[in-house]
């Protein structure tokens, strides 16, 4: 315990992790009066949402997307007085193109200003990716899925694709619609996901605010939100930030007397708290954890991890007039113009190459693909970029290269749901944070963040610390 906290008889807390959950648990325990330390084992914060130089070019390490409907990681964006580095469309408006020999054809999946569930069926009924039997087989799936209880445990126990084909939908409806949302949201296929997942990312985005699911980015790299503004909040707020500082122990001690945690650094370090908030991804926690301090601890490892893969290519001219589209019945999934994020426009590329673009193609669910050389992810995406889009056709590839992460999601399987841990253990004090934690969302960035809520108020109630109203929407609580 520092000195100061020892006279002041404040209360103290170690974060491990510098993630977007730890970020959120380490702010929210400061503002409720607590000395907090945050230990951050890499160089930067924002954990899976980062990132980084190369050359000239600042790069994501993968397209980050939120919808309108992500209260609590708004909530942090505000809190970081980043919101106006942030945009949300005012309307979701997704351009799909699929292309057959010479013939493309660009779909929208925008919604109209039309309560729910009229505020999208214009667009479907004219979505041209799917026959008109197929756009009546959608509508009755959805209507299927209003009705389902997300409060069902059974629904954890079926596939998402099963349940689909079981409610009218076949292989075109689930490739056109429900993998096409899906895929990118919940980071598996429809097979292979837990319906309570898919459903509450259904319900939540497109079935009960027509607003919910209106797309929002970042306007500038991630680390700038996820790092520069989140380390100037930590330090306005009092927050010690150690960066390139593993944990590797918690010891937990049952003195009468002191705080009754220590967390031990890599370098031997002893840092002691009252609160610990482990806020690293399930192995961390797994490698933490002190034996028994959770039910299930042992099948944390059955919790297991999915891969997204992002390709980024560097065009001599502009090849894409949107700022991102949805690619159909082509290996490309999402594709992003990150020209205007990633300083291309001022390098020296651009001198040479007034019009060069960046494109960044977010490819999710790909386990066959994620270890593949990046000659061969070469000659499988840029073929496949010029089918779609024609200016790409006579452009010159100024640069190509990959960011693989390996674990980027936990895997949303069926059965999923019986392996994420709540915030609290049973060891007082200590708590357990992380998108892949019993959130009831997928593996997001609006996860993470609740994560965060959840680990600081379950460490502020009951100790007489000024608990803030959990309003239940995820919001910043005041
Ligand atoms: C390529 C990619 C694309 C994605 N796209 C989207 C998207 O479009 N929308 C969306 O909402 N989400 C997306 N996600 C998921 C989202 O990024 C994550 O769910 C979220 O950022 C996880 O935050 P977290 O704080 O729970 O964990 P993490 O980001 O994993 O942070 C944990 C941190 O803890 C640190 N740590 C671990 N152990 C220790 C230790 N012992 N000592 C010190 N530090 C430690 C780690 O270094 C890490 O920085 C994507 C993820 C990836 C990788």
């Amino acid at each position: 315990m520092s000195r100061q906290a020892e006279e002041t008889n404040q209360r103290t807390a170690v974060v491990v992790g510098g993630g977007l959950a730890g970020l959120t648990a380490a702010l929210r325990l400061a503002e409720a009066d607590h000395r907090v330390t945050l230990l951050e084992a890499r160089p930067r914060l924002g954990g899976l949402a980062f990132s980084f130089r190369r050359g000239e070019l600042t790069v994501d390490n993968g397209q980050h997307v939120f919808l309108r409907c992500c209260t609590a990681y708004r909530g942090l964006v505000e809190r970081l007085g980043a919101t106006d580095q942030v945009e949300i469309q005012p309307r979701l408006d997704v351009p799909v193109l699929a292309v057959r020999g010479d013939r493309h054809r660009l779909g929208r999946l925008r919604r109209a200003a039309l309560p729910v569930p009229l505020h999208l069926a214009a667009s479907l009924a004219s979505y041209p990716h799917l026959a008109p039997l197929d756009r009546l087989r959608v509508v009755r799936g959805a209507l299927a899925l209003q009705r389902l209880d997300l409060a069902d445990p059974a629904l954890d126990q079926l596939s998402f694709g099963s349940w689909l084909r079981a409610h009218g939908q076949n292989e075109r409806t689930i490739a056109a619609l429900w993998d096409l949302v899906g895929v990118a949201t919940l980071n598996a296929r429809a097979d292979e996901v837990s319906l309570a997942l898919a459903a509450m990312v259904f319900k939540t985005g497109l079935l009960m605010d027509p607003g919910a699911s209106d797309i929002g980015t970042a306007a500038v790299p991630l680390g700038v939100v996820h790092h520069d503004a989140a380390l100037a909040q930590l330090e306005r707020a009092d927050v010690t930030v150690r960066l390139r500082t593993k944990a590797v122990e918690i010891k937990t001690v049952s003195a009468t007397v002191g705080p009754p945690h220590a967390v031990r650094l890599e370098n031997g370090e002893l840092l002691s708290a009252d609160v610990v908030v482990l806020a690293g991804a399930q192995e961390s926690a797994a490698a933490l954890l002190p034996p028994e301090a959770i039910d299930g601890q042992h099948r944390l490892a059955e919790l297991g991890t999915a891969p997204i893969l992002n390709v980024h290519v560097v065009y001599d001219r502009k090849v894409l007039r949107r700022p991102f589209f949805a690619a159909l019945d082509s290996p490309v999934q999402w594709v992003f113009d990150r020209t205007p994020h990633s300083g291309l426009a001022g390098s020296t590329v651009a001198r040479t190459h007034p019009g060069a673009q960046y494109l960044a193609l977010s490819q999710s669910a790909v386990r066959d693909e994620i270890d593949l050389p990046v000659s061969e992810l070469r000659a499988r995406y840029l073929p496949e970029l010029m089918r779609l889009l024609p200016a790409a056709r006579g452009a010159e590839v100024l640069d190509f290269f990959v960011t693989r992460e390996r674990t980027a999601t936990f895997d949303p399987a069926p059965g999923t749901a019986a392996l994420r841990p709540v915030a609290a253990t049973r060891i007082p004090g200590l708590l357990l944070a992380g998108s892949w934690t019993a959130t009831g969302w997928p593996a997001t960035m609006e996860s993470a963040v609740r994560s965060g809520h959840a680990a600081a108020d379950a460490a502020l109630r009951g100790t007489g610390s000024r608990v803030p109203v959990d309003r239940g929407d995820g919001r910043w609580p005041r």
